[in-house]
């Protein structure tokens, strides 16, 4: 069981996040974001596995490479591609899919599921393939439950909105569900020999008290068992801002450090130098200080900086490392960039 996560695109260039959720016995793709060229270091196979993409918002350098991604996979049979974005995504996913001429598509399969983050619900359409995705098949929008977007069979999708300028952007959080695991030296100590039974322990609809197991000659209950011999390991998570601009010490900064409180892999944005600041705040960015002290506060495993602006040289990039990392030495760029 393992999150394994790649930044795609150069430094100073446009951006993106793929992640594998990869739970040991299936493996889940997401893309987060798809600007242009980032999906160059992707093989096709890996584009047409991808069944989450989640866009942060909608300004050219986070979409561009949209019609790249689409052109791959816009009749996939196996499984809907959902695409996640802020309010007003369903909309702008129909201008997007509606932007070629169709006239050899009604046998096609393709199936899209759009789902839009407002503030306080959560809305979706289906788009077909084979309906030249006209119309938008509306569903009732549902309420939202805190920061929960979607719990698949072994990890939860979250996000929050975050103030870039006047409009949302969305900030994802993917967290794998906690591990069970059988306690080896817990077995030892009991006598207890591996078998069958085992399953009825880590199966959760088996009831506590009602269900019995036969183990080492007597008649036990779950639950007795499960107190015994189940260690429960915190899965890993994977969070990923881009284009926003939070002041540090205001509340919306303490609810984004309680939300991301031992988040095991940080992947950040980092547009601005320290000594940039006014333009930082002006374009709704942060600076790479303020990136490291978000981490250091909320306690995170590793800090990953993308989305570099181009104004600056590569000596700069190292610098907004150093910069980070003079809060939060666990700081890095992504390593295809060879600035380390
Ligand atoms: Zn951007
Ligand atoms: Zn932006």
């Amino acid at each position: 069981m393992a999150i394994e996560w790649k930044v795609l695109g150069r430094a100073g260039a446009d951006n993106a996040l793929h992640v594998v959720v990869d739970s040991g016995v299936a493996r889940e793709s997401f893309l987060f974001d798809c600007g242009e060229g980032v999906l160059e270091s992707l093989r096709a196979g890996e584009v047409k596995a991808v069944s989450h993409l989640a866009f942060s918002h909608f300004h050219m350098d986070h979409v561009a490479g949209f019609d790249g991604f689409f052109r791959i996979n816009y009749n996939r049979s196996d499984a809907p591609v959902t695409v996640w974005g802020p309010a007003g995504t369903v909309e702008l996913m129909g201008h997007r899919f509606r932007g070629f001429v169709w006239n050899l598509h009604a046998d096609q399969e393709g199936e899209w599921i759009v789902r839009e983050i407002g503030k306080t619900a959560l809305g979706t359409a289906r788009y077909l393939t084979r309906e030249a995705f006209t119309p938008a098949h509306r569903q009732p929008d549902q309420p939202r439950e805190g920061t929960l977007l979607h719990r698949g069979a072994s990890w939860r999708l979250e996000g929050r909105l975050l103030p870039h300028g006047l409009i949302d952007s969305v900030a994802y959080r993917l967290a794998e569900s906690p591990r069970l695991n059988i306690d080896a030296a817990a077995m030892k100590r009991n006598d207890y020999l591996p078998g069958p039974w085992l399953r009825r322990i880590v199966d959760a609809t088996a009831d506590e008290e009602e269900t019995l197991v036969e183990v080492a000659g007597r008649s036990l209950r779950v639950g007795e068992l499960r107190r015994e011999l189940l260690v429960t390991t915190p899965g890993m998570s994977l969070a990923y801002l881009t284009d926003f601009r939070v002041e540090p010490d205001s509340p919306a900064w303490e609810e984004l450090v309680t939300w991301l409180s031992g988040t095991t892999v940080l992947v950040c944005e980092c547009q601005y130098r320290a000594a940039d600041y006014t333009l930082a705040r002006q374009n709704a960015h942060m600076t790479a200080d303020l990136v490291g002290r978000l981490a250091a506060e909320a306690g995170v495993g590793r800090l990953i900086l993308h989305h570099l602006s181009r104004r600056y040289s590569s000596e700069d990039w190292r610098q907004m490392r150093s910069e980070a990392a003079a809060f939060f030495p666990r700081t890095e760029l992504p390593v295809e960039w060879g600035l380390s």
